[in-house]
């Protein structure tokens, strides 16, 4: 096999020679260690560093692009989290005693206090208003269900009184 000197890989490398001697010697390259060899010598150490640095560049740039959003919307997602569990506890709760002081003979009362209530309680961003809504339905649903006994009962009264 015949292989290329110092002087002739250096001019390859500064692409001074003919497109076909050019590709010649690049066809030889892939195959030949021994020349590989003489090539990589010919690569010099700041060519290395300011390779290096583009791809650094590129690496940091990237990572810095999409570290932030990852933390941003972790922390969203906790912040939400904690807002939700206060206020739908907070609804079951105030739904929980309506439906049980109902039936100690309270409903017509409290079905006009519950939504006031709800109404008073303001919402601090928008992230929380389907949370509101959400809990301004479970109140709906509860006076619709107080609605909905006060129904029965009166019809339970009317045919006591019509007996
Ligand atoms: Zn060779």
């Amino acid at each position: 096999m015949k292989h290329y000197d110092y002087i002739e890989w250096l001019l390859y490398k500064n692409k001074m020679l003919t497109k076909e001697k050019l590709d010649e010697m690049e066809q030889h390259l892939f195959n030949c260690d021994t020349c590989m060899e003489i090539f990589l010598t010919l690569i010099d150490e700041e060519e290395v560093r300011s390779a290096g640095k583009f791809v650094t560049n590129n690496f940091t740039s990237n990572v810095i692009e999409k570290m932030p959003k990852l933390k941003i919307v972790k922390h969203k997602k906790k912040q939400k989290k904690k807002i939700f569990n206060y206020q739908f506890g907070y609804y079951v709760a105030v739904a929980s005693v309506t439906i049980i002081l109902t039936f100690g003979g309270f409903y017509t009362d409290l079905v006009d206090i519950v939504p006031k209530l709800s109404a008073s309680i303001k919402v601090p961003n928008k992230s929380t208003n389907i949370i509101a809504n959400f809990s301004d339905s479970i109140v709906d649903s509860t006076s619709s269900f107080l609605f909905s006994i006060e129904n029965i009962d009166r019809n339970k009264r009317r045919k006591n009184i019509e007996r």
